[in-house]
């Protein structure tokens, strides 16, 4: 039902759709507050805001249903988060986790890469590097615990070398969710291998079991 409703009536709120666009008053209020998800290994973290409410109902309709003109609403949140870190001086180089090529093909592309290309035309210094690709091996991680997700990316989660940021780039990664921080620890690690530090890692949804709540910018 939720798919035809979808289909017979895009735009509206892209948290509840009946409301304004791209977000109703009382689902911008549901969003946040931006978290910080504690997380044993890999690099710092900045949530937009809980895997729940309006965000997770948003995030799925844009991946699952493949509605990517939610794409604008999802990255105007992370543009205002990137907005909320310090800035840097020849601007955040950001570096999408990579889906698994079956399903982003199946989607018509990387959904998480769209975002961060999405969020680089609308903010000026903002770049995109997506230079990560997954190893065919590694599986749906959906089930998985954290021992599981990490032996799952183990060495699968590869650099195109001629896509990585420039030499000095202040490099952002960026996930759709973020539940054991496997994800982003293998990100990172293959990136630092390649010899490009992470600095922080964006998220939209926080599904991790601890966090806080992130302090407001200086
Ligand atoms: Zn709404």
């Amino acid at each position: 039902m939720g798919a035809l409703v979808d289909l017979l009536l895009p735009g509206g709120c892209a948290g509840c759709r009946a409301g304004t666009s791209p977000w109703c008053a009382t689902c911008a209020a549901a969003l946040g507050p931006p978290t910080v998800p504690v997380l044993a290994h890999g690099p710092p973290v900045l949530a937009v805001g809980r895997y729940r409410g309006p965000l997770r109902h948003a995030l799925l309709r844009y991946k699952e249903r493949n509605r990517r003109d939610l794409a604008a609403a999802l990255a105007g949140l992370l543009g205002a988060a990137i907005d909320r870190l310090p800035p840097v001086p020849d601007g955040w180089w950001l570096v999408p986790a990579p889906s698994r090529q079956a399903v982003a093909r199946s989607r018509g592309g990387d959904h998480t890469a769209r975002l961060c290309r999405q969020v680089a035309a609308t903010r000026p210094g903002v770049h995109v590097a997506a230079a990560l690709r997954l190893d065919r091996r590694a599986q749906e991680s959906v089930g998985l615990d954290a021992e599981q997700r990490a032996a799952n990316l183990a060495g699968r989660v590869l650099v195109r070398p001629e896509r990585l940021p420039p030499p000095g780039a202040v490099v952002l990664l960026v996930d759709d969710v973020v539940t054991t921080g496997a994800t982003l620890q293998a990100c990172s690690s293959a990136l630092a291998e390649a010899g490009t530090a992470v600095s922080a890692a964006l998220v939209l949804c926080d599904a991790t079991p601890r966090r806080r709540t992130a302090p407001d910018p200086a």
